[in-house]
């Protein structure tokens, strides 16, 4: 189905939304983005997405040519114009249309594109045996080089995770970082259950602050369920009783093998399966 997908305040049929060949993002992948759920017509999340977006941009010293109100409306607008419930927008803002060098400086306007489309969901059957995954070889960007809390356009280091994953068959990787230490998945953050501690990798370990985590981590607390951000090694990943992952498309995943290790019981466990529960509530209104 043909979208209508917003450029520049414009919404334009999906086949007219083009950017010049000459466009930083496409150049060096010199942009940032960000990938947003819609449950019931609604963006969930809509003000920490653009939050996130918006610190992304001035890390990498990207002025959007939109308020952070006037991306909000940007967003729904194109939501709208789309009549789709469920659904994933991205939101994508490049450096724009510049020279062949790296300066960019020389760029002119950032692009800002807005695509609302529907979503390609992991099959149930997933959800309810839990997910098989690999450690790569792969570590996650150190923060010294590109800190992963920047969501940019330049995803080799996931997709180069994601490949070594798909070699190993497996649909998530996991990534440590520069340290050993246990950072995140090429798209989605990790958290596992030790005797009864909700425990996931701080920020400082490299990864990117998911929306999904930290809606997570509030739902565990409401809950009642401790929750730790500490470093975690493979060794207490391995040990763990429950591991699952979080995502904006992934929402809460049971992982039930890593690295050929059994996590648990090998089936999702209670923890995970109320978080999941919660979290379906939460963006499903039941
Ligand atoms: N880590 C990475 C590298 C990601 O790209 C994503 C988003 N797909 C996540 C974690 C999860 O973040 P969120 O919950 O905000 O979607």
């Amino acid at each position: 189905m043909s979208r209508l997908v917003y450029l520049n305040g414009d919404l334009v049929p999906q086949e007219e939304a083009k950017v010049s060949v000459f466009d930083h993002g496409l150049l060096y992948g010199d942009g940032v983005f960000e990938g947003i759920r819609a449950y019931g017509r609604r963006a969930f999340k809509l003000a920490e997405h653009v939050s996130r977006l918006y610190r992304s941009a001035h890390a990498i010293k990207l002025e959007i040519p939109l308020t952070p109100a006037q991306m909000v409306a940007a967003v729904e607008r194109t939501l709208a114009a789309n009549t789709l419930s469920e659904g994933y927008i991205r939101v994508v803002v490049t450096r724009g249309v510049g020279t062949l060098g790296l300066d960019p400086d020389k760029c002119s306007h950032p692009q800002v594109i807005i695509i609302a489309d529907s979503i390609v969901l992991y099959p149930e059957q997933f959800y309810r045996q839990g997910l098989v995954i690999v450690t790569v070889r792969t570590i996650r960007n150190h923060p010294a080089a590109l800190d992963p809390r920047i969501k940019s356009l330049n995803y080799l280091n996931n997709i180069l995770a994601k490949i070594e994953g798909k070699n190993a068959g497996v649909v998530e990787a996991l990534m440590l970082n520069a340290g050993g230490l246990v950072a995140e998945c090429t798209g989605d953050n990790i958290f596992i259950v030790t005797g009864g501690v909700l425990r996931t990798p701080p920020i400082g370990a490299g990864l990117l602050e998911g929306i999904t985590r930290d809606t997570v981590i509030d739902l565990a607390r409401e809950a009642g369920t401790p929750v730790r951000e500490e470093n975690l090694t493979l060794y207490d990943v391995y040990n763990a009783d429950e591991c699952f992952l979080t995502g904006t498309a992934a929402e809460v995943i049971a992982v039930v093998t890593v690295d050929g290790r059994t996590i648990g019981t090998g089936e999702p466990g209670p923890v995970t399966k109320d978080l999941l529960e919660r979290f379906r509530a939460l963006t499903r209104g039941s």
